[in-house]
């Protein structure tokens, strides 16, 4: 039974139970009354009950079972279990009796201590045990029902938070983006728990071995569309301070974050590449096609093909990573007759159209310029 929900009477006679699987009949009566004598499976001995009045003499009225812990005064015809007993012996009622046993016995009746629910929540450990993936397609549909379950819940706190960095309730909604606030984090895993098996639901790293919905601290969902339905998502925190400040289901990154916007546009039209979700957003908001490199590992080759037809500018951070990736992304783009302009803004592209009240156009010249030394 769920313990944080008890009542005090579910409580009560649970202690109970803890304590009479605990006790000791035959030395807690014994305490009691110390001249009782054995008789087969029985302890007989003077009633020591106060209110029954005994003289304390004559023939022993109290018979004691000492295998089920029960006993009987035969003279006032009262018997009982061994709360009653020392609720007799003490003068106090059942709620009291089970307490003072309790906690005699050692047996606080506290819920036994449960790491905190950001520790539940937590992640596995991605061992040598670790369960086999889901495929992709019940992926997909545990990606889509978790979007759909989130976004019934307050949007505001995410489209806050994405509209604090210049992009808009527009965009995100065609990014599909959806958010809960922690509030909701119970409720959301209920609603998982009652579409999918725990055992899915965990293959696919949105539960954890706990059984427990790993996106706690996580709760901004970015999804991945492909051909308009989510293959799968990573999520970010909107809390500063935590990190990883990333989470993200099992599984590999399977396209370029925002690929489904490619669909649309003409050959020949400039596609920016750029890192993270936030710079994809901060562009598409700004009406630039752009595709996101997200997560470790980077550009896969598998994904080259679909740029082919555009003129592709990579605007990766102004940072010596950024520069490496930039150069090893252009021979990646050569290998396949392909060409992969760059340009270096002085920040990157969020900081730069937050900060730059003409940005767009600055990266367009920008932009032009390096198509036409690339061609
Ligand atoms: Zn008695």
């Amino acid at each position: 039974m769920d313990r944080a929900s008890e009542t005090p009477q579910e409580r009560l006679r649970r202690l109970r139970d803890e304590i009479k699987r605990t006790v000791d009949y035959r030395s807690f009566y014994l305490r009691y009354c110390p001249e009782a004598r054995q008789a087969g499976a029985r302890l007989l001995s003077l009633c020591p009950i106060p209110s029954h009045g005994h003289s304390g003499q004559g023939t022993p009225s109290l018979s004691i079972d000492t295998q089920h812990g029960l006993f009987n005064c035969f003279s006032r015809g009262e018997g009982g279990d061994l709360i009653t007993f020392y609720e007799l012996m003490h003068g106090v009622n059942f709620a009291r009796a089970v307490r003072e046993l309790a906690r005699e016995l050692g047996l606080t009746g506290r819920r036994p201590r449960q790491p905190p629910l950001v520790q539940r929540a937590a992640p596995d450990d991605a061992g040598p045990e670790a369960l086999e993936p889901l495929d992709a397609e019940r992926t997909t549909e545990i990606c889509e029902v978790f979007l759909r379950v989130c976004r019934g819940e307050d949007q505001l706190e995410g489209v806050r938070y994405l509209a604090r960095r210049g992009i808009g309730p527009e965009t995100t909604r065609r990014a599909g983006v959806a958010y809960f606030p922690r509030r909701a984090y119970r409720r959301v895993m209920r609603r998982m728990l009652d579409a999918f098996p725990g055992e899915e639901l965990q293959r696919s790293g949105l539960f954890n071995r706990r059984a427990h919905l790993t996106f706690y601290r996580h709760r901004l969902l970015f999804p991945f569309l492909v051909e308009g339905r989510a293959r799968y998502l990573q999520a970010r925190t909107t809390a500063p301070g935590v990190e990883p400040r990333w989470h993200n289901m099992r599984g590999g990154v399977p396209a370029l974050y925002n690929a489904d916007a490619l669909a649309e546009l003409p050959t020949g039209a400039v596609v920016y590449l750029v890192e993270g979700f936030t710079d994809t957003l901060t562009l598409a908001a700004r009406g630039f096609a752009a595709v996101g490199l997200v997560g470790a590992g980077g550009l896969k080759e598998e994904w080259l093909a679909p740029l082919a037809r555009f003129r592709v500018v990579a605007a990766l951070d102004p940072d010596a990573a950024g520069r490496r990736a930039a150069a090893r992304y252009a021979e990646m783009f050569s290998r396949r007759r392909m060409r992969l302009a760059s340009v270096e803004l002085p920040s990157d592209i969020n900081d730069f159209f937050r900060h730059h009240p003409s940005a767009s156009l600055e990266l367009s010249l920008l932009a032009e310029a390096a198509l036409e030394e690339s061609e």
